[in-house]
């Protein structure tokens, strides 16, 4: 085990098969936190864990769809009885769904989308809420994305549930902003190096995009107890760290 900023800790990622999710669990097992991993891809996931083997950390793998709202319930629950709490929460997955004019778009691929990037994410909250009430430190953060603030065509879906996981988290965030020991915060990676982003622009030159290692930096800043931001809307690159509270 690491002596980092986060040894000893618990932090639970979604999406952490690929992408931004991959990187995000790997820099917070360099940062010294057990992995709690989830992701449908079992290879993906087993390849992770080596890897926060070889940082010095350990990880818990759940392949785990994140239609599965019941498993999503069960899960907080079974992480209790092994962890008793749980001290970070990267609620990271998500999927384009259809890049479609509204009025063509198939009800299940409407319905898959809000799944996985919304629903999903309310379901962790109601599982993950009471673990993170216990940590001293705990921390979570939802990963939004630019669309949520634009209007374009064929985004509709993608863009309908990014605006609503923004209002989600500062609606969570105002609910546990009397508690000193729990902060919510939603992040925006922006163009970022990943199949995603590739599926979005095919004739992009991904080598022009920032990595996923050099936004997980970024992340881990937000789950760290020095962290002490609740509420907030944290756009990438955070060098500049250009934060913003949204219009109330
Ligand atoms: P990727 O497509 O590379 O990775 C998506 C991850 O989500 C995978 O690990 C995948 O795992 C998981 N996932 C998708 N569907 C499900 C499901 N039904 N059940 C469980 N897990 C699922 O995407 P990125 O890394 O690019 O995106 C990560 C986040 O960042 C997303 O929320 C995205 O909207 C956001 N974002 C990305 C940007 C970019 O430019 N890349 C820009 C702005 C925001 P598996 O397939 O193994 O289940």
């Amino acid at each position: 085990m690491t002596d980092g900023p986060l040894a000893g800790r618990y932090a639970l990622v979604t999406g952490a098969t690929r992408g931004i999710g991959r990187a995000t669990a790997l820099a917070l097992a360099e940062a010294g936190a057990h992995i709690i991993a989830i992701g449908r891809t079992s290879g993906a996931l087993e390849e992770l864990d080596d890897e926060i083997r070889q940082a010095g950390s350990n990880a818990t793998l759940v392949p785990l769809d994140l239609k599965d709202g019941d498993g999503i319930d069960r899960l907080g629950g079974a992480l209790y009885e092994r962890f008793g709490h749980l001290d970070v929460f990267v609620g990271n997955a998500g999927v384009l769904g259809p890049m479609t004019p509204l009025a063509q778009i198939d009800p299940k691929e409407w319905e898959a989308t809000l799944t996985v990037n919304l629903t999903a994410n309310w379901r962790f909250i109601r599982s993950l809420d009471p673990l993170l009430r216990l940590s001293t430190a705990g921390r979570a953060v939802l990963v939004s994305s630019g669309a949520a603030h634009k209007a374009r065509a064929y985004w509709g879906p993608y863009a309908v549930t990014k605006a609503a996981v923004e209002i989600l988290a500062r609606t969570w965030a105002a609910e546990t902003e009397n508690l000193s020991n729990l902060k919510v915060n939603l992040f925006n990676p922006g163009p970022t190096r990943t199949r995603m982003r590739a599926k979005a622009y095919p004739g992009e030159d991904p080598e022009t995009l920032p990595a996923p290692e050099d936004v997980a930096q970024a992340i881990l800043a937000l789950c760290l107890p020095s962290f002490e931001e609740t509420g907030k809307l944290y756009d990438f690159p955070m060098r500049k760290f250009r934060e913003f509270r949204l219009p109330e």
